[in-house]
């Protein structure tokens, strides 16, 4: 008989017709008479309870139905006599396709701590929480090709291993066949990289930016949704060395166009979790509730749904550098020490406890800054007239900070070679980045959603490390 996934089963109303459904225990419980097993294989977060009559099977394999442990049940579905769901199997059949020693499984039926979880990442993905984050992540990366496919954008594999060093966003892993207990050296005694497998020194990619404009200045609108790698020493809820990206590329489109895009493109991934996953939604708003029941309320987050909704409600608040930096130096937290980094005017890099302040405390919406000093921002950034400021936008989210950074792009060769030079970026190795300046060049721009930090937002879990199947870290790669 074909297997029905758990999820089809729970919408079905067929009472009485035969059902054979496959998944992992989660619970049994009962009595003499009875015994109910809660089961799950992944297609949703409720689970399928399966009444046992004892009379009908052997204790011996009744036994073996233990948390963890994989069945595959031939039973007829019922109406519930239970509260807790509308629908159930009756067993007739009961295969143990997978036995689960509860003396030496991990996962217990009772509440593990999210640091547990993560040094038994391989069997996290069995318990409610990291299967609801698991299918929301699986609807977002589905959401975004669909947003960018409607709109006519092309998907471009940019490459992973590159040979620029000039992508600017970071420290970089290097890739390398090279034995390094015994490198290769030329006369200078300097590592001869001729002798590597690309005959030159090259990193994993930290943006897939430069290539997509390349593609942008062809194809007018494109988008990469890739891996990309930072070797930054970074230990924190929001940064992880391996992470997903996604990054427009627009030809013909100004800042502003940009910033239309990067709202619409936000609200719209926001809209289908909220269309597409309210079970799983609701169950992470729950354990987010639980989890800060013990709070002070002023420090309580909003429930989850009501914060999606309310960012799909409002308009983005736009505004400048500059402008910003006057509420910050204005606010309390900074006139009163509170800030860890103190501002000191313009040319100061914001941090997040400062983009957290202006869209948390101060706007109480998600932010839009403009225009940041020349001197913070990436090379490729347009120049503004006041020589000063570029056009670049960070989108700035609740709890996040930073989510989107991207900017309008430089098309203007001389302009380009000489932000280069100011910032030592050699020219050389950038021959085929500045021959787009050179041949047909036309305003555009393009931003990078990070993506697990959209998942962070869309999903309430705080940790960076818990919205992605098997985060890298630094000094942790396990699994
Ligand atoms: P931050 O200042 O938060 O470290 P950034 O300015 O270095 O970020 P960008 O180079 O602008 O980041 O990258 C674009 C987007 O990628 C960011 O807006 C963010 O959403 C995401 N991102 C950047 N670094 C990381 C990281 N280490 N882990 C996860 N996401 C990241
Ligand atoms: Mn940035």
């Amino acid at each position: 008989m074909q297997r029905i996934k758990i999820a089809d089963l729970l919408r079905s109303n067929e009472i009485g017709k035969t059902f054979t459904v496959k998944g992992w225990v989660r619970t049994r419980r009962g009595n003499k008479q009875v015994n109910f097993v809660a089961l799950n294989d992944g297609s949703g977060i409720n689970n399928l309870q399966i009444v046992v009559d004892m009379n009908q099977f052997d204790e011996s394999l009744i036994r073996r139905i233990t948390t963890g442990a994989a069945l595959s049940v031939e039973g007829e579905l019922q109406e519930s006599q239970g509260s807790a769901q509308k629908v159930e199997i009756l067993a007739k059949k009961i295969e143990i396709l997978g036995d689960c020693d509860p003396e030496k499984y991990p996962l217990q039926p009772k509440k593990h701590s999210l640091e547990f979880l993560r040094e038994i990442a391989h069997l996290r993905f069995r318990t409610n929480t990291f299967g609801a984050i698991t299918r929301v992540r699986h609807a977002m990366i589905f959401a975004v090709h669909e947003f960018f496919n409607k709109k006519g954008f092309y998907n471009i594999h940019t490459p992973i291993i590159t040979g620029s060093d000039a992508e600017g966003a970071g420290e970089m892993f290097q890739v390398t066949t090279l034995d390094l207990d015994n490198l290769p050296r030329d006369e200078k005694d300097k590592i001869d990289y001729s002798k590597d497998f690309f005959g030159k020194p090259t990193n994993l990619t930290v943006s897939g930016q430069l290539e997509g404009e390349l593609a942008a200045l062809a194809m007018s609108e494109i988008y990469t949704f890739g891996p990309t790698f930072r070797a930054e020493n970074s230990n924190t809820s929001r940064h992880l060395s391996e992470f997903w990206m996604i990054e427009p590329e627009m030809a013909f489109y100004d800042l502003n166009d940009n910033m239309d895009l990067a709202e619409e493109f936000l609200k719209y991934l926001i809209q289908y979790a909220l269309d597409h996953c309210m079970d799983d939604l609701l169950f992470l708003s729950k354990r987010q509730q639980d989890e800060e029941k013990n709070k002070k309320e002023a420090d309580r987050s909003i429930e989850l749904i009501e914060k999606l909704r309310f960012v799909l409600e409002n308009s983005f608040v736009r505004l400048t550098y500059s402008e910003a930096i006057k509420i910050l130096e204005n606010s309390k937290p900074n006139k009163k020490g509170k800030f860890q980094y103190p501002i000191q005017g313009f040319g100061t890099d914001l941090q997040s406890e400062h983009e957290r302040y202006l869209v948390e405390k101060h706007f109480k919406k998600p932010v839009i800054l403009t225009d940041y000093p020349k001197e913070i921002k990436a090379f490729y950034m347009k120049l503004n007239e006041d020589n000063s400021t570029v056009r670049a936008m960070d989108v700035l989210f609740p709890q996040i900070g930073e989510i989107i950074g991207g900017s309008q792009r430089e098309e203007d060769y001389e302009k380009l070679v000489k932000r280069m030079q100011e910032m030592n970026i050699p020219e050389e190795e950038m021959w085929w980045f500045l021959d787009t300046r050179r041949f047909g060049s036309v305003p555009h721009s393009g931003f990078g959603l990070g993506f697990e930090r959209l998942m962070l937002f869309v999903t309430g879990m705080t940790n960076i490390r818990d919205v992605i199947p098997f985060p890298r870290t630094p000094k942790n790669a396990e699994f």
